[in-house]
């Protein structure tokens, strides 16, 4: 009998090959888009699982289609693998992923055109945390709070404070996708208790370090919601989870379904399920730890050689590296010279960058997917010292091909879970 691989090579051979070649790719270089991870073989056999034939519209023990005795149990398996690992009340795990995940959050807690606080796109916040371009941006009236560059991009919290008693927000949502720090949640918090807003903390990037205990949890600070997408740090498939205060539970819950959503992806619920049974363990703690120390390893590595990050350096698992001042380049060109030679990143704006969003002044990286490979801190200065010599001369063709074959070369010691080499 023919496996399933064989049957999609027989039957399919344009997607298979397209699969094998971007095995390949992923396993050959090194992947430092910070919002990426390598995700476990277990989850990769889950979401291809027979879970995906199921309609299971509604929550555990109250659905609206029968047959649901297993994927009830993967469902509660999930919620309450999540609320242990946060230490929360109540979890949703059905939003199908982020984006989604916070409108069904904001629409659970607001009226459309409620005055909501959020960060700044260029500074570091999500297209979600009301960027004009998305429908969130229009659907509410936001306050887009930034960072402050006097105090190395820290949060002015006088500020942030000042025009909450102004605009007096009903939310105060705190996340960021391109920011190089941990927050201190505790002003967030005090600034809506001053004003009455509700707190939510977007911690999409950064929820499996929060699992591990490797950064701040936003409940400790007393957070009312908290949302997370499950396939960055925390490693598990596409998707997004909503946890919260008991007070919120049933709000929450009609809004992804069935305000927001119709059938949940259950197959990925299962995988997320597996994932967080992954980051239960002890292993999964010194994982987090590694990411931390890796990117303070990368950091150093280019800052010795020159280059500028925004901040000055990292507190998690990202940095923001200013490619105009450190190199006289713009972030495609760092972006493209990086791909050159083997390793992924992504051009990124940077706080009020005077270039435009596809040829920005930077680029961000980050470390949770090559430390998922095993990769620790000598291999970051390694790559910090390839990293520098491209983009110094990112014309010299030559150059940049024998860095790759030095990439390459690195990366095949670190095999990627999931691909067979
Ligand atoms: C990645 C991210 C999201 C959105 O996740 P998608 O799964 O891409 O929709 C939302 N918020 C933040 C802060 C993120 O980093």
């Amino acid at each position: 009998m023919l496996s399933p691989r064989d049957l999609l090579e027989r039957n399919d051979p344009d997607i298979f090959s397209a699969l094998t070649g971007e095995e390949t790719r992923q396993a050959s270089g090194v992947e430092m888009i910070p919002s990426e991870n390598y995700t476990y073989p277990e989850v990769l056999t889950t979401l291809g699982s027979v879970f995906t034939n199921k309609y299971s519209e509604g929550y555990p023990g109250r659905r609206y289609y029968g047959g649901q005795e297993f994927t009830d149990a993967i469902e509660r398996l999930a919620r309450e693998r999540a609320k242990q690992l946060f230490r929360c009340d109540h979890v949703n795990v059905q939003p199908l992923s982020g984006a989604p995940m916070n409108a069904a959050a904001y629409l659970a807690l607001l009226h459309p055109g409620d005055t909501v606080m959020g960060m700044d796109l260029s500074h570091g916040g999500h297209l979600t945390h009301g960027a004009p371009v998305s429908h969130m941006g229009h659907l509410f009236d936001w306050i887009r709070y930034k960072t402050d560059p006097e105090s190395e991009g820290r949060i002015d919290f006088d500020v942030l404070r000042q025009a909450a008693l102004e605009r007096r927000p009903k939310m105060i949502v705190c996340g960021y996708s391109s920011y190089p720090r941990d927050y201190d949640y505790r002003p967030f918090k005090d600034i809506a208790d001053e004003v009455g807003a509700l707190t939510l903390a977007d911690v999409s990037h950064i929820g499996g370090l929060i699992a591990g205990e490797a950064l701040a949890n936003p409940f400790d600070a007393g957070f009312d919601v908290v949302t997370t997408t499950t396939h960055k740090s925390m490693r598990g498939p596409r998707g997004g989870m909503i946890m919260c205060r008991e007070e919120f539970r049933k709000a929450i819950d009609q809004s992804v379904f069935p305000g927001l959503q119709g059938g949940p992806h259950m197959n990925q619920v299962a995988a997320t399920a597996v994932a967080l049974g992954k980051a239960q363990q002890p292993e999964f703690k010194r994982y987090c730890q590694q990411v931390l120390a890796n990117a303070r390893a990368l950091a150093r590595a280019l800052l010795d050689g020159g280059a500028e990050l925004v901040t000055g350096g990292t507190a998690n698992h990202m940095m923001v590296m200013d490619c105009v001042r450190s190199f006289g380049i713009n972030g495609r060109v760092a972006e493209n010279a990086l791909d050159e030679i083997a390793i992924t990143c992504n051009k990124q704006v940077i706080p009020d960058d005077p270039n435009p969003p596809l040829r920005p002044s930077g680029v961000r990286l980050g470390t949770p997917a090559a430390t998922t490979r095993g990769m620790a801190e000598s291999e970051m200065e390694a790559l910090g010292g390839f990293m520098l010599e491209a983009l110094r001369k990112p014309d010299d063709e030559p150059g940049l091909r024998k860095l790759k074959d030095e990439v390459q070369a690195l990366c095949a010691a670190f095999p990627v879970p999931g691909i067979r080499s």
